[in-house]
């Protein structure tokens, strides 16, 4: 090899390991930063889905607990609000979303009043201010929404009086809660949202959300049993977000369990079903409940089962994804 050769060669491996470096970096630093990184996954449009936490009760650290923010351009709104909902937003905002910076988290709306989905709102209400929110923050759900949202402010009413009235002079915390009826909740220049009743076991009242948004239509299940008012909020929509449960798990805790299922939650076979007459653009499948008696049901098990009858395109979602 005669000198010139060998040095193409050295820069070529030394180009080569940049490169792999520059795309090494971003999950680097993610890991290194403790949250999982973000994968876009081909939509970067205008109006974006970032699924903030897809997971369930179960702490499991790589799936925070049900939250969803729809993207339009520099507007944030939140689906629900479950454990880890902050910490989420920020690592999205630091991976390049900026709408997502935990300061301009301002609209929020909630399935239903289920902890798994609502354990995070103390944080959302007071960590965002604590960092400089000054606009109202206003938060749509079922009937039960105005009284939480009384007894957080009750419950952490000493924190806002020491900020407000000591020495880090906060400004006041303005938070409005809507008990809102199904129909349209929600209008401004970038969408309208339209809340729908689903069935979720003996919950008096759960919602689903349709987002028309700019270019793009959303919907999202929150916790259901087949629900043919979310099929008829999704026909042909662009993204369906719908959770979902295998039928070889097992609840062993719950001595009525596969009642309970039936009741409250949406099977594999049911989703597919759902999906067939629906004709989503996209499946996104998050809250996977309930567990095989070997353990954890894997994913690809989960999509297969789905698609034994569904055949369109479909994703098992995960945290801090983009679509
Ligand atoms: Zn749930
Ligand atoms: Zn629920």
């Amino acid at each position: 090899m005669d000198m010139s050769c060998r040095l193409k060669t050295e820069e070529l491996r030394a180009q080569r390991s940049k490169l792999l470096a520059a795309a090494l970096l971003p999950w680097f630093l993610a890991l290194a930063g403790g949250a999982p990184a973000q994968t876009v996954t081909g939509h970067t449009g205008g109006t974006k889905v970032i699924l903030l936490g897809t997971g369930t009760p179960r702490p499991f650290p790589e799936r925070s607990g049900p939250a969803t923010a729809i993207v339009v351009d520099d507007k944030a709104y939140l689906v629900d609000f479950g454990p880890g909902v902050i910490r989420r937003a920020a690592a999205a905002a630091a991976q390049g979303t900026p709408a997502l910076e935990v300061t301009k988290l301002t609209v929020a709306f909630l399935t239903h009043l289920h902890s798994d989905h609502t354990v995070g709102y103390p944080d959302l209400i007071f960590t965002p201010w604590v960092m400089g929110r000054k606009e109202e923050l206003n938060v749509y759900g079922p009937e039960g929404i105005e009284e939480m949202t009384k007894h957080v402010l009750q419950a952490w009413q000493q924190d806002s009086d020491i900020r407000t009235k000591g020495m880090e002079h906060a400004e006041p915390l303005l938070v409005r809660a809507h008990d809102v009826k199904p129909g349209v909740v929600y209008t401004d220049e970038s969408v309208k949202v339209t809340a729908f009743r689903v069935p979720h076991g003996e919950w008096p009242q759960a919602f689903g959300y349709r987002f028309d948004a700019r270019g793009r239509t959303i919907v999202i299940s929150g916790d259901t049993s087949p629900s043919s008012e979310l099929v008829a909020n999704c026909q042909k929509c662009d993204v369906l977000i719908h959770e979902v449960y295998s039928p070889v798990s097992v609840v062993p805790s719950m001595p009525d369990w596969t009642a309970y299922r039936a009741k409250y939650h949406t099977s594999t076979e049911q989703l597919a079903e759902i999906a067939n007459r629906s004709k989503p653009g996209i499946l996104i499948v998050y809250h996977t409940s309930g567990r095989g008696p070997n353990g954890r049901i894997p994913e690809e098990q989960i999509l297969q089962e789905i698609q034994k009858t569904y055949h369109g395109k479909v994703v098992i979602g995960h945290d801090l994804e983009i679509y």
